[in-house]
């Protein structure tokens, strides 16, 4: 009789999606299904549909999972697995008690973590940061959210809270964010704020070669096709990446100048630039960070990519949530 290895399941809920992965320990995702999340219909339906794809993936997998992990696109109260905030959900969860739901249902202990740390978690434990000391990922997406992995732990801080890296202030004048501050990362570097400086030369008369990968559509305008643009030789699409991928580089100067991490990752919709982003990335650290040299300092693209949030839910499974928290 073959030993059937003890399964765990990983939920990464988005506003629009949610996907359900069920993986081993040593991350290999075995099963995976996604569905609408039709968060309109407030959160009781909605952790029903999750519970529901458990079930689904249990009977294909033959056995239910040891444990389950879940990424929510906001705030979490991680000792209580209540929700706090979820801005882009209606009714915006608050104090909605996930966990003690979903386990109840479910019969399994259920941990609940921000999206952008649970991607944090998965990329540290089964992506390019199984073998970093400390890792540092910037999710570039709808907005900028990131975490911080020390020895394959996620640094949370009290209120899992810890490694709001897009909202470090990177022009102090700058426009207004999301978050209340002003001038914050994800002003100049989210996928929307590429978009909109895009269509703002387009707008100009300037940015020739977008104008005309979009055959004039200015909604086709998307941090690809300006991508497309500078690859093709748009000297201003080229540039407007380049100024986003500073930006991003002075707020990265100061993480690497905190935490000295060896592995930055770049996780998102806007990572798919790659060098035309990273490059720029890394002068602006290079040209800020003068305490110490960062010449070996990698930056790389997300190994998990888009199922990173699945994979980080699964790593929460199988570390038990978060283990005895330092922070
Ligand atoms: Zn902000």
């Amino acid at each position: 009789m073959s030993v059937v290895p003890q399964l765990f399941a990983g939920v990464d809920l988005g506003g629009t999606n949610f996907t359900t992965g069920f993986g081993d320990a040593e991350g290999n995702l075995r099963f995976e299904e996604k569905h609408a999340t039709r968060a309109q219909e407030g959160p009781e339906a909605v952790l029903e549909r999750i519970a529901s794809s458990v079930d689904a993936l249990a009977r294909r997998a033959g056995a239910g999972p040891a444990a389950l992990g879940l990424g929510v696109p906001g705030l979490v109260d991680m000792a209580s697995g209540e929700t706090r905030f979820l801005p882009n959900m209606p009714t915006q969860w608050r104090n909605v008690p996930v966990s003690a739901i979903l386990s109840r249902r479910l019969g399994v202990p259920v941990y609940v973590l921000n999206d952008a740390r649970a991607a944090t978690l998965g990329e540290s434990m089964f992506g390019h940061g199984r073998d970093a000391r400390t890792m540092v990922l910037f999710t570039l997406g709808t907005g900028v959210g990131g975490g911080i992995a020390i020895e394959g732990r996620l640094h949370l801080g009290p209120m899992g809270s810890a490694g709001e890296i897009g909202h470090i202030c990177v022009e102090p004048e700058g426009p207004p964010c999301t978050c209340g501050s002003r001038g914050c990362l994800e002003v100049f570097a989210s996928g929307p704020a590429l978009a909109a400086e895009g269509l703002r030369l387009v707008r100009c008369g300037k940015a020739a070669g977008l104008r005309v990968i979009c055959g004039g559509d200015m909604s086709r305008i998307s941090p690809e096709t300006l991508g497309e643009a500078a690859r093709a030789g748009d000297p201003e699409a080229l540039e407007a990446i380049r100024r986003a991928g500073a930006l991003l580089g002075l707020a990265a100067s100061s993480v690497v100048l905190a935490l000295h991490p060896d592995l930055i990752v770049l996780g998102g919709g806007v990572s798919a630039l790659d060098s035309l982003i990273i490059d720029p990335m890394r002068e602006a650290i290079e040209q800020r960070v003068r305490m110490f040299p960062v010449h070996d300092l990698r930056i790389l693209r997300s190994r998990l990519g888009d199922r990173a949030g699945v994979f980080g839910g699964l790593a929460a499974a199988v570390q038990g949530g978060l283990g005895p928290s330092r922070n």
